[in-house]
């Protein structure tokens, strides 16, 4: 078996799958594992994780066992096995008593190719009983990281998987995870026992995805104008930091037209699942959540991530991102920042009940990522850099495509810093604006800061500029916001240097945020390449896949992705032989679909 797994694999993609190739490392990780090998995969989202338990599975002997913290997408992930005609099922605590005991029945006598289990229930001597009285072609761990105690996702089962080694030594395992970073790395192979695997570590690129940071200003009115300019109709994810910022948002947007649903951990359970549901199964739904959302959800066809309140760290804006456009089609990744921003995550940190080691990283983490945001360089290198991967200008974010002036910024830094260092650091943002703007508020004629050498000596430039100036300031670490004292601004060592004129400060141009352009429907497929009679029998087959999935009760995506419909629109085939070239299309969606499709082109 073992010289042919390879050719086997490789047929198994084809006709199942209906891809011509794997990509990139999937063939070395299969191939690997179809031997026995065990393996840790770190790939970014939409980079083809499934694929990589999947066929090895089909290629062993037994059942593929999957563990999966997601017990809300097992559904679907089962129905879309069953859609390329793969037997696979789920144990989890949402299905009845005699639901479970089928399911087992079957693990039992080998009928199935792929079961997927929740980790808890994995924990349960009936459960563990069942796997030792079936054959067990692997044990796949999704969401790896989710071992990690450092980390946002922790689950206290993971660690306990370390028991499949000890329990099932001869069957191989594979851990994935998306989480990127070295210690999370090395926290998986040591908890989960895997010293002895290979480590398959891909490319952290998701070049499909536009990288774009705006200065906030009306964030939520540059939000509609974002997904009216360039993403009507289409499915998306806004991130907030609040529930209550959550609520607003979906209202706002449903209120100017656009289909919003809110999810986040404060809506019961039933509300929820029936939210995460629709955006799943509709088309162009905008989901407006807290990070409470989004793990596991494959959907292929999100074409925009947007943030409306700045991630806590790299990883997270990495992880939140990468949910865009996992179907290779472009996406965008787009982000408000501004100076409240960086004032509360701050706060957020101090005020936590960490202790000061666990602070300290989060801080450092916090400082990544504002350097992402106040980058005069391009985002994409700014980004991998992080991951430890080293690239060139990517050509496709804001920077690049749009370079932002700099200029040198020493003078008003140095005023700026001069006015908080005049009015005893002991005051806020707004009063220390104003003192330097020469504002002559109630507040600042109280405490006579009028009559500061310092009192209007930034006079030359507006409120907006002086902000993206303090912001810099707080990202470069010369200014810190004590929320102990009532969030008044305070100098730091590296501000001396500075203020004695010893260093220079290279900052960013602020500009005003300029509204953004209405794509016209003709742009929108040229970007996918399609001619206009094409974007035609594209639109067509929408619609023809919508009523399909509704048919099947399936969401749309595990019919056909937007890409194989694409590549449909493109081809025209007029025969189930020409159908069978398309990437996507495997044997069963063929039978399935194959007369339906061909009688649609051949009839337009
Ligand atoms: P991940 O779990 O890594 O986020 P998925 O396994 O969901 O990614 O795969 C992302 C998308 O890429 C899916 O829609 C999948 O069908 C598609 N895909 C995976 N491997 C291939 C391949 N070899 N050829 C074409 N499409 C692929
Ligand atoms: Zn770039």
């Amino acid at each position: 078996m073992h010289a042919d797994a390879d050719a086997q694999a490789l047929h198994l993609l084809q006709t199942v799958f209906g891809y011509p190739e794997f990509r990139g490392q999937q063939a070395q990780i299969v191939g690997h594992l179809a031997r026995g090998g065990d393996a840790l995969v770190l790939m970014p989202t939409g980079g083809g994780k499934s694929l990589c338990y999947q066929i090895p599975s089909l290629v062993r002997d037994g059942v593929g066992v999957v563990i999966s913290p997601l017990i809300a997408l097992m559904q679907d992930q089962v129905d879309a096995l069953a859609e390329v005609g793969v037997r696979a099922a789920f144990l989890n605590s949402t299905q009845s008593f005699d639901e479970a005991m089928r399911i087992e029945r079957q693990v039992r006598r080998g009928e199935l190719d792929l079961v997927y289990v929740a980790p808890e229930r994995l924990m349960t001597s009936r459960c563990l009983d069942l796997l030792e009285s079936a054959r067990i072609a692997l044990f796949a761990i999704d969401e790896a990281h989710c071992v990690s105690q450092w980390g946002h996702d922790f689950r206290p089962e993971y660690i306990k998987l370390s028991i499949l080694h000890e329990r099932f030594p001869n069957v191989p395992r594979i851990a994935l995870t998306a989480t990127a970073d070295a210690q999370t790395r090395a926290e998986i192979v040591q908890r989960l026992q895997l010293e002895e695997a290979l480590q398959f570590v891909s490319s952290f690129d998701r070049p499909n995805i536009r990288y774009q940071i705006v200065e906030k200003a009306n964030a939520r009115q540059q939000l509609l104008d974002f997904i009216n300019g360039e993403h009507a109709g289409d499915a998306g994810i806004v991130y907030c930091l609040s529930r209550k910022k959550v609520e607003e948002v979906a209202d706002f947007l449903n209120s100017h037209g656009i289909a919003a649903l809110p999810y986040h951990a404060g809506i019961d359970n039933v509300s929820r699942a029936a939210n995460q549901a629709r955006f799943l199964r509709e088309d162009g739904i905008v989901m407006v959540a807290t990070i409470a959302f989004g793990m596991g959800i494959d959907k292929p066809d999100v074409r925009f991530v947007a943030h409306l309140d700045l991630p806590k760290s790299m990883e997270g804006y990495y992880q939140e991102t990468g949910r865009a456009g996992r179907d290779g089609l472009p996406a965008d990744a787009w982000m408000a920042y501004g100076l409240q921003d960086v004032v509360q995550q701050r706060r957020m940190i101090d005020e936590s009940e960490a202790n000061d080691a666990y602070k300290r990283i989060q801080s450092q983490k916090l400082d990544a990522m504002l350097g992402l945001c106040e980058t005069l360089h391009c985002r994409r290198v700014r980004l991998l850099d992080y991951f430890g991967q080293a690239s060139g200008p990517c050509g496709n974010c804001d920077i690049c495509s749009s370079p932002p002036v700099s200029f040198d910024g020493t003078v008003p830094m140095q005023k700026l810093l001069s006015t908080i260092y005049r009015v005893e650091q002991r005051f806020g943002a707004m009063h220390v604006l104003d003192v330097l703007r020469g504002v002559e508020s109630d507040k600042v004629k109280q405490w006579g800061h009028d009559r500061l050498s310092v009192f209007g000596i930034g006079a030359d430039r507006a409120d907006q500029e002086w902000r993206a100036i303090l912001r810099q300031a707080i990202a470069l670490g010369l200014v810190t916001v004590d929320h102990e004292a009532y969030s008044a601004l305070k100098l730091t060592e590296d501000a001396r240097p500075v203020l004695r004129g010893e260093k220079t400060i290279q900052l960013r141009q602020y500009e005003k945020p300029a509204r953004q352009k209405r794509k016209t429907a003709a742009s929108k497929h040229v970007e996918l390449g399609l001619t206009g009679e094409e974007q035609a029998i594209f639109e067509k087959l929408r619609w023809w896949r919508m009523e399909a999935a509704r048919r099947h009760n399936v969401p749309a995506y595990v019919i056909f992705h937007d890409a194989t419909l694409r590549e449909i629109a493109k081809a025209k085939p007029h025969s189930l032989e020409d159908m069978r070239a398309i990437s996507g299309v495997g044997e069963k969606k063929l039978e399935t679909y194959g007369d339906e499709i061909v009688a649609l082109i051949v009839s337009d």
